[in-house]
């Protein structure tokens, strides 16, 4: 056994390292055993820890990893060395106050959220953001369908709403050709003779068209029959329909649009494109799918954190000027129990809340820059708003980056943004414990598997 052979078992050996302050150093660090680095200040003993042994560890383990393992790594140059030998798989543990968010998510590596786009354009349901109803596309059949879960001989009354995209008068005439003469006052459920009544009744949007009522039966006739009336009533309606169960005093709207019909608000249909922030489908209209936008930068008014309301934690209310701003809210807060002589990092958020957005006398933070901006052709004013002015997480977002439609889309009740966010091991979890159906199945299997093995890998080769 040759010396070299020797050394590099029993020790790492470097040779000629030249990297920053380094001086063509050679030394052999023993295996097996602690070694420390000693030295004064800048004398480069981490540049020979970490920028040059453990890079060099570093870039070994990735450069023996697949070609395809190694585009989620950051290619690693070659230290200044001009040897080192012997080496062992390195890991490296750094002095480093506590980063502020340590964990690796996905949200940065493009292949996986292109997948995810895939899997929530292709499966993923759609809850509307003011009362989380399922947001879906009616179409008669599938009304049929919901009428037939009513129990028997409930009474069923089949109704539209006026699309008030004309003149009523000739929206009347419209619904006489087609058969239709008889009106549901909305609240009452009375049942009114279109002729009965004044139009300026009928624009108060208190009414709807009748288009049929019966007792419900589950045999083929009625069946038959119920389908007719709601394929009638969904055309001469524009494709919405309200159901009206007077036995339960139950009502169900319905609308072939993609649209929340309780709150009438329209949602874009999922599909990959929507989930995309570079494009301008599926990118937030407020940030432009930037996630940021400019504002009121929240470090800079309360830079810092640990600091009492009392002690002055929101900066511009401590000039003498804008004294009065503290005043009143160390008064609301009395009134709202809000802290003043803790940090005001223990507020909650409801608390924050008024803080930012005031009450009562208070005109909160967000006031107070209101102020500024209305008034803002004082010059001391501009520079006051300037100092706090930055880039902050856009609002409409949260920093998503996506719209609102994309936002709401939900799969096992996850949206993407929560998604991105986990850690990767807890991602992983989440996709190899999704419940499909048998129709998910189909429409995306092949998705989660290949979405199962890039986060198994991206878990194995530790980037977690
Ligand atoms: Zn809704
Ligand atoms: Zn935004």
């Amino acid at each position: 056994m040759n010396k070299e052979n020797d050394i590099r078992k029993k020790y790492i050996s470097v040779k000629g390292a030249r990297l920053h302050n380094l001086k063509n150093i050679e030394v052999n660090i023993p295996h097996n055993k602690i070694t420390v680095i000693t030295g004064v200040s800048g004398s480069g003993k981490s540049t020979l820890a970490f920028d040059t042994i453990y890079a060099e560890g570093q870039r070994r383990f990735v450069e023996s990893l697949s070609s395809y393992a190694r585009q989620f790594l950051e290619r690693m140059a070659k230290p200044e060395v001009d040897s080192v030998t012997g080496i062992p798989p390195a890991i490296a543990i750094e002095q480093k106050p506590t980063a502020r968010n340590p964990r690796s998510t996905v949200g940065t590596t493009t292949e996986i959220y292109d997948y995810l786009r895939l899997l929530f354009g292709r499966i993923g349901k759609t809850y509307c953001k003011d009362c989380g109803q399922l947001v879906k596309r009616d179409s008669p059949s599938s009304v049929v369908e919901e009428v037939l879960k009513f129990n028997d001989d409930d009474i069923v009354y089949v109704t539209f709403p006026f699309s008030r995209q004309m003149e009523v008068t000739e929206e009347i005439e419209k619904f006489k050709e087609s058969g239709f003469f008889r009106l549901l006052k909305k609240d009452t459920n009375e049942i009114i003779s279109i002729d009965e009544i004044d139009v300026s009744e009928i624009e108060k949007n208190e009414y709807l068209i009748l288009a049929d009522r019966f007792k419900l039966q589950k045999d083929k006739e009625t069946i038959t029959r119920i389908t007719d009336s709601i394929e009638l009533a969904f055309r001469v309606g524009n494709g919405k329909i309200e159901i009206r169960n007077i036995t339960k005093n139950e009502n169900k709207k319905f609308s072939k649009e993609y649209e929340c019909t309780n709150c009438d608000i329209p949602y874009f249909e999922p599909e990959p494109r929507l989930f995309a922030f570079n494009n301008p489908y599926g990118a937030c209209p407020h940030c432009q799918g930037f996630g940021r936008t400019m504002g009121i930068d929240e470090d800079l008014v309360i830079p810092d954190k640990t600091r009492s309301i009392r002690k002055g934690a929101i900066h511009p209310f401590n000039t003498e000027s804008n004294a009065k701003h503290l005043r009143a809210l160390i008064k609301v807060a009395t009134k709202n129990s809000i802290p003043v002589d803790e940090p005001i990092s223990s507020l909650s958020k409801k608390q924050l809340e008024i803080v930012w957005d005031g009450a009562g006398d208070y005109i909160g933070i967000n006031g107070f820059f209101k102020y500024l901006e209305d008034n803002s052709y004082k010059m001391h004013y501009r520079i006051l708003m300037s100092r706090y002015r930055g880039y902050t997480k856009c609002r409409a977002c949260d920093g998503s980056r996506i719209r609102t439609s994309a936002r709401q889309v939900f799969i096992n009740g996850k949206n993407i943004p929560e998604l991105i966010e986990l850690p990767l091991n807890q991602h992983l979890e989440f996709i190899k414990n999704l419940k499909l159906n048998s129709y998910e199945t189909e429409m995306a299997g092949q998705i989660v598997r290949e979405l199962n093995w890039r986060l198994s890998l991206l878990v194995e080769i530790g980037l977690e």
